[in-house]
């Protein structure tokens, strides 16, 4: 089993960190690659694809069942993973980190694990700054019991407001469903006080982190929440493998969502009784390389730093929004104090789609569309926005390209 990580970086040295990137150094349309489309899926440095290739070449075997060597090599590296993701979060235990296949994958053992305790009128409360992967679960779970959705709104910075969730809270709330970070606007909501505010009426509360794992690293005891959730694909591991942490007490009433190999503890044709925690979640033979790749993921970015990179990217989040905010007729959405290094912008009487589709024949890889998330764009009455989205192995020269090709884009459309 290779090592994650042989190299140390201090203070942050871009160009060394892009060596790690191979992609970062091909060509798009005859162009050099500008990749601003972090908040969508972040790129894999080599250090985790080795890992993947080690494990595939060197010990490939299914976890927790076999009796032979290669079955304990993957199942001690698939547990040692679970450990680092319960350090890096700081749960009090490995067993309540659960390993899914993303965000959504966590966000639907929970909304269905509620399916049962639900009552007709039961309230739940999310936020108008979500990822539909964070609504449309939950609104399955009210048609099928009858529970109210209520919505915390937000003001034109993309700010939620606290006085108006705190009138929503009542006895009952019975869940409270919050993104850490939206993706589409970058918005880092307060959610300490959130959590807070929520268990002061007896509400549980799954904070969906998977916008704000790259940038802002969770401390799950200190904030006291019950569920939280990310994917491995934005914070440098690979697609098909994320998390959901539980607490403890939350897990084990929690039902199970899948059946299977794996989750049980006895099987007989009159009754089966459910694997302890985490297994009772983790039905079927699980990606297990991909489980190993989101510990070698996390690894590869403490040991940049996760302080670091937080501090870069606020300085390309400030360098390119000022230089947007020269474009006449720009318009830049979601302004809140507190946000990570995302960038939703229009350009007056342009589609977001065409300046898109230009910058990508010059070679710059930006969104554009809803990101997901139709309610933020109803709100500002915009079909959609253009995304730049920034991560630590980006450069201020790769800003001042996007720049110019923006100015050619227009210069086009305009
Ligand atoms: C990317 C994202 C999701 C969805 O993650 P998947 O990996 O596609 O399941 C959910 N919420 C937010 C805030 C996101 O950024």
């Amino acid at each position: 089993m290779g090592s994650t990580l042989d190299l140390i970086y201090s203070p942050m040295d871009v160009q060394k960190i892009r060596k790690d990137f191979p992609i970062l150094s091909r060509e798009v349309n005859g162009r050099p690659l500008v990749y601003f489309d972090n908040a969508a899926t972040s790129q894999t440095p080599l250090q985790v694809i080795d890992v993947i290739t080690d494990y595939y070449k060197n010990y490939n075997a299914n976890i927790h069942r076999g009796v032979h060597a290669l079955s304990q090599e993957a199942t001690d590296a698939y547990e040692a993973a679970r450990q680092k993701i319960q350090k890096h979060f700081n749960a009090a235990h490995p067993f309540e980190i659960i390993f899914t296949s993303g965000t959504t994958h966590s966000i639907n053992i929970v909304s269905n694990g509620y399916a049962q305790s639900l009552q007709k009128g039961d309230e739940l409360i999310v936020s108008a700054l979500e990822h539909h992967s964070n609504i449309v679960p939950w609104q399955m779970l009210c048609e099928k019991t009858g529970a109210i959705l209520k919505v915390i709104p937000m003001n034109q910075q993309g700010v939620l407001l606290m006085e108006e969730y705190e009138k929503l809270l009542s006895d009952k709330t019975k869940l409270v469903f919050v993104n850490h970070v939206s993706n589409a606007l970058g918005t880092v909501n307060p959610i300490k006080a959130i959590i807070e505010k929520a268990h002061a009426v007896g509400a549980q509360v799954l904070i969906d982190g998977a916008q704000a794992s790259p940038h802002i690293r969770a401390d799950v005891q200190a904030l006291d929440v019950d569920y939280y959730v990310t994917s491995a694909h934005k914070l440098c591991g690979p697609t098909g493998i994320g998390m959901l942490y539980g607490k403890e007490s939350a897990l084990k009433r929690l039902p199970p969502y899948q059946g299977g190999g794996e989750m049980i503890a006895e099987v007989t044709f009159e009754k089966t009784t459910y694997a302890d925690l985490p297994h009772k979640f983790e039905a079927g033979t699980p990606n297990i390389a991909g489980g190993i790749a989101f510990g070698a993921a996390l690894d590869y970015i403490n040991n940049i730093g996760m302080d670091q990179i937080a501090a870069y990217e606020e300085e390309l989040l400030q360098y390119g929004t000022a230089a947007l905010e020269k474009i006449p007729g720009l318009k830049i959405y979601g302004t809140a104090p507190q946000k990570t290094a995302v960038i939703s912008f229009n350009v007056e009487g342009i589609h977001p789609y065409d300046i898109g589709s230009i910058l990508d024949k010059l070679g710059i890889a930006v969104r554009t569309g809803h990101h997901c998330a139709q309610p933020i764009m109803d709100y500002y009455q915009i079909p959609g926005t253009v995304r730049a989205s920034f991560s630590f192995y980006n450069t201020f020269e790769e800003i001042d390209s996007m720049i110019v090709a923006l100015k050619k884009a227009l210069e086009m459309l305009q």
